[in-house]
């Protein structure tokens, strides 16, 4: 099968792979359609993940296809089902998963190798996080279940009612979601982003309020009122930004602090802001079983328009050149990775 394969910093090439045999519990799903992510780019800067991928290496982690094999030994599949697949699934045996937050599970086993003709899903995976998909749903629609299932997650912790204003901050797929799925709750929505396409984004997906951020650190937004919002939810993942929150909600507001900042950086809050003005702090990461599913519901139902949020398309031998082009500032909100050819 051919695969793309990352070799280190900036170096990935599509290879021709053998295809790995099964083992009792798994199947193999031929891939439709993979989606690029913010985090596949910070894996093609660095070179490697620390927590999941070591060069050489398949990576890619958004995915939907048809399954084309399955292990004697696998129960409840069968070859033609057409599937989405989590990137992770849960022991759901360790003392995090008993407490209820698999999402944070002790050993959480990670899938990676989206960008390829082909994958195999581990038994883990197919008995937890493996999902039939209606056949009036295009894989690419569905391909968006994960990254739409962490910012189910999101909303759900920061405990939104309806009528509340929320802010948004950051105009990327996370922050455009986000501000989706709020307004589906009831919200009224303000989002503040750099300007460029993302914006116009934003605006085809009818969110109310948009305001331009002219910094390139922290919030320079003139006339975005401060200490106002009910809650934020931070969806740039930079210390600047994530400082600046606590001026922009009201006295009793809460703050999801959801995107990832570089490691080793950190962050300086006024104390009696918080304290006086009795915020919550929170921050979310990743997805359970149960978001997973719910996300594709949204998507399966229309709440999530999934063509909103991907608006390219490229064969699989063009991944290296596109990957290159998002580290130079490419502001496609997604990418469909068409791996069929
Ligand atoms: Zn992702
Ligand atoms: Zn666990």
């Amino acid at each position: 099968m051919r695969a793309a394969v990352l070799h280190g910093r900036e170096d990935v090439r599509i290879e021709d792979l053998p295809e790995a045999p099964l083992q009792p519990g798994e199947v193999r799903v031929r891939i439709h359609a993979a989606l690029t992510c913010g985090t596949d780019l910070k894996v093609f800067r660095r070179g490697y993940h620390a927590r999941m991928l070591t060069p050489p290496c398949t990576f890619g982690h958004e995915l939907s296809g048809t399954i084309s094999e399955v292990h004697p030994e696998t129960a409840d599949w069968h070859v033609g089902d057409r599937v989405v697949a989590a990137n992770s699934a849960p022991c759901g045996t360790c003392p995090t998963c008993r407490r209820n937050q698999p999402n944070l599970c002790d050993d959480l086993l990670f899938l990676n190798g989206a960008y390829a003709q082909s994958i195999v899903i581990p038994a883990r995976l197919t008995q937890r996080n493996l999902h039939r998909i209606a056949d009036s749903t295009p894989f690419a629609h569905a391909a968006l279940t994960e990254p739409l299932a962490c910012v189910v997650q999101g909303i759900h912790d920061l405990r939104l009612h309806p009528a509340e204003h929320l802010l948004v901050l950051g105009a990327g797929p996370i922050g455009l979601m986000a501000a989706v799925l709020a307004r589906h709750h009831g919200c009224q929505v303000t989002l503040v982003g750099r300007d460029g396409p993302r914006l116009d984004h934003a605006r085809s997906l009818g969110i109310d309020d948009i305001r331009i951020n002219r910094a390139s650190e922290g919030i320079d937004c003139p006339d975005l009122p401060s200490g106002s919002f009910d809650a934020v939810f931070e969806a740039v993942g930079k210390p600047s930004v994530w400082e600046a929150t606590p001026d922009l909600v009201r006295k009793g507001g809460r703050i999801n602090l959801f995107g990832g900042c570089p490691a080793q950086t950190s962050v300086r809050f006024d104390t009696g802001r918080l304290h006086y003005s009795a915020l919550t702090l929170l921050a979310s990461f990743h997805h359970t079983p149960e978001t997973i599913r719910e996300a594709l519901q949204c998507i399966e139902s229309g709440v999530v328009a999934a063509p909103h949020f991907i608006n390219a398309s490229i064969p699989l031998s063009r991944l290296p050149a596109h990957f290159q082009a998002m580290a130079t500032g490419n502001q496609a909100v997604k990418t469909l990775v068409e791996v069929d050819g």
